[in-house]
């Protein structure tokens, strides 16, 4: 799960992206309307935490120029003003949510969680493919009812695999939305990764279900 933040107090900006990578999802920061609205109009995130007040183009452009151009990723807004004609405005220019300064991190975590699994509304909590199970609530994964322990890259990996079950995924996507947008990623870092949850969640069992796909990328499958 990507996620996009636009907000120019530097500090508010980067606790939010430290405490969402705590959880386990990639995050970019943009300090600038413009910057902002380039990468929310170029890149793919499954979510965007918007600050209304900007330098450049502000929160509430920035949400309205995305919905013209048919761009509905998740928008949860941020302001520093409480007012309630704020909100309105906010949520009439296409925003999902709105969250009023200052907020209490968790406040800001159940928001977007709730705002990530909103996209098509049947997102499942636990995914699975054959045995092998991910419980994105509890962050659990089993293997034949065994108890397997990833790091958070990892976890976030096999459930990026899992929400795009017997598909193939390209590496580029996979770092898209694995990886942050300017993270020192090397071009083995995938197969790297991929390498780990082989071990974990593949050899201990007698079927593998991580394939690679000379070429092309990877896919889990269930035959
Ligand atoms: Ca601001």
């Amino acid at each position: 799960m990507r996620i996009l933040i636009v907000e120019d107090e530097h500090k508010i900006a980067n606790s939010i992206k430290q405490g969402l990578e705590q959880e386990g999802y990639s995050a970019d920061t943009a300090y600038t309307g413009t910057d902002g609205y380039d990468l929310a109009s170029t890149e793919e995130y499954d979510l965007i935490i918007l600050d209304i007040m900007l330098p450049g183009m502000n929160g509430l452009q920035i949400c309205t120029n995305l919905r013209k151009n048919h761009i509905h990723t998740p928008v949860l807004m941020l302001s520093a003003r409480a007012e309630t004609e704020d909100k309105i405005t906010g949520l009439d220019t296409g925003a999902d949510d709105y969250l009023s300064k200052p907020f209490a991190f968790t406040e800001l975590l159940a928001r977007s969680k709730a705002l990530l699994r909103r996209p098509n509304g049947i997102t499942p909590k636990v995914l699975t493919c054959a045995d092998l199970t991910l419980d994105t609530q509890n962050f659990t994964v089993t293997r034949s009812n065994k108890n397997i322990d990833l790091s958070k890259k990892e976890f976030a990996l096999l459930e990026y695999l899992l929400r795009h079950k017997n598909q193939i995924v390209s590496k580029d996507k996979i770092i898209e939305h694995v990886w942050d947008y300017d993270s020192d990623i090397l071009p083995n870092t995938v197969e790297v990764y991929i390498g780990y949850l082989r071990k974990k969640v593949d050899k201990p069992f007698d079927k593998s279900l991580l394939k690679t796909i000379r070429g092309f990328g990877y896919k889990i499958e269930e035959s």
